[in-house]
């Protein structure tokens, strides 16, 4: 009998858990998970909660009531972790492993950009709900959607709430008096994804009446100006900034040399997800991307669960039929009322990190891919946690 602790109860966490459920047998295998949330939550539909179209219960539910007999969720916070003695620590005691998996995620730090509390974000359930509340109180003036943060969650995120803003007001009657601006690092919206993604979106931003600053990430926010202020000092003004926080590894892997790569986030080989001092440590999610040289997504850390989960069947079992991962991104984004779909391969650009950008298609546009968001927030509640998948 194994003890395999998951730390971390979402996408990339709670997925792996459900496999384990799937493929081994009760008495090989115990399965906890450990989360300080307790919840999972679908995190794409954070930008419906910020525009009043989810509510807080239909994006995040307790994970004990969803979790399979087989599995153990617990709520707790991991503060440690002693990879020589097997051991996880947390804010309710201590837990001793055969198998450890990190899938916690990348945490905010609001604090690292001053003035923060003054715009709006949707990348946390409760910041998404504030925003909901701010947002309904404006009826004229200027959006400005711009990041702190070159790295965070969802790399398009940005851009598909500036669509979402534009239906919003739309709907509302209020488009002509709201002016939109997105502002951001890259040179061109979309530009990380290459010419077959960045330049169709930069036309429908363009048809949308989308404004776009390139070269922009937010170092500091003047509440008393209302300006967001660049790190090359250059100022936008706003009545609504919204603003990505700072993503950074969680404190628990920032201050444990066992855990962390040379660029300070998870430790984690690309072939099976292991750790590189440790074989006993897999990390799997939004915590090793940067390792890797990828962005933040929830489809990323699927296919890594998947992969990760089929190494730990033969670490347990002693089979040899690991599940080479599959280092894809399929895409259904949201642009004012179409939905679009997104395939893009990034296969060649993890062997050469030269490559400029991923093998991206654009298969479409239309009413039909809006759909597939709501389809697949069903079919994540349907099947995490449960062994069903
Ligand atoms: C607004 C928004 C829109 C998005 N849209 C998309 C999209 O359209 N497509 C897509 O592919 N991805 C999307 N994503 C990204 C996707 O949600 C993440 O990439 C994915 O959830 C990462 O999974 P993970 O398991 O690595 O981390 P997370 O889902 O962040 O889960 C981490 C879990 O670990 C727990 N945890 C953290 N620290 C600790 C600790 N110390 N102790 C115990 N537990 C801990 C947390 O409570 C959390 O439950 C979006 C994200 C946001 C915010």
């Amino acid at each position: 009998m194994k003890n395999v602790v998951i730390v971390g109860g979402n996408a990339g966490g709670g997925l792996v858990a459900s496999r384990l459920e799937r493929l081994l047998k009760e008495e090989d295998v115990n399965i906890t998970v450990l989360d300080k949330n307790g919840t999972v939550d679908f995190m794409p539909s954070y930008t419906y909660l910020a525009l009043g179209a989810r509510t807080k219960d239909q994006v995040s539910k307790d994970f004990s009531k969803i979790a399979s007999k087989k599995i153990k969720p617990i709520k707790a916070e991991v503060t440690d972790v002693n990879a020589a003695e097997r051991k996880v620590k947390t804010n309710i005691g201590e837990f001793n492993y055969d198998i450890l998996v990190l899938s916690p995620g990348a945490a905010i730090n609001e604090a690292a950009t001053p003035g923060m509390n003054n715009v709006e974000h949707f990348w946390t359930l409760d910041r998404a709900m504030r925003m909901k509340q701010n947002l309904g109180k404006l009826k004229k003036g200027k959006i400005v959607i711009s990041t702190a943060s070159m790295i965070y969650r969802c790399p398009p995120a940005p851009w598909e709430m500036s669509m979402l803003l534009h239906e919003y007001f739309l709907n509302k009657g209020l488009r002509n008096d709201i002016e939109i601006t997105v502002a951001h690092p890259v040179g061109k919206p979309f530009e990380m994804f290459g010419p077959s993604i960045s330049d169709p979106l930069t036309q429908w931003l363009n048809e949308m009446n989308i404004n776009y600053q390139p070269k922009f990430t937010v170092a500091k926010v003047d509440p008393d100006k209302k300006e967001i202020v660049s790190t090359n000092n250059e100022t936008l003004k706003y009545d609504m900034a919204i603003v990505t926080p700072v993503h950074e590894p969680p404190e628990f892997v920032k201050k444990n040399d066992d855990l962390k790569s040379k660029v300070g986030w998870g430790s984690s080989r690309l072939r099976d997800f292991k750790n590189e001092k440790y074989d006993d440590i897999y990390a799997i999610g939004d915590l090793i991307e940067p390792t890797l040289g990828l962005g933040m997504a929830g489809v990323f850390a699927h296919f890594q669960a998947d992969t990760a989960a089929s190494f730990i069947v033969d670490d347990i079992t002693g089979s040899n039929l690991p599940l080479p991962y599959n280092s894809v991104a399929i895409c259904a984004m949201e642009g004012g009322s179409y939905g679009w779909f997104a395939y893009c391969d990034f296969k060649d650009k993890l062997k050469n990190p030269t490559i400029p950008f991923p093998d991206c298609t654009l298969t479409g546009r239309g009413r039909i891919y809006k759909l597939m968001h709501a389809v697949y927030e069903r079919y994540y509640f349907a099947t995490i946690f449960r062994g069903r998948i």
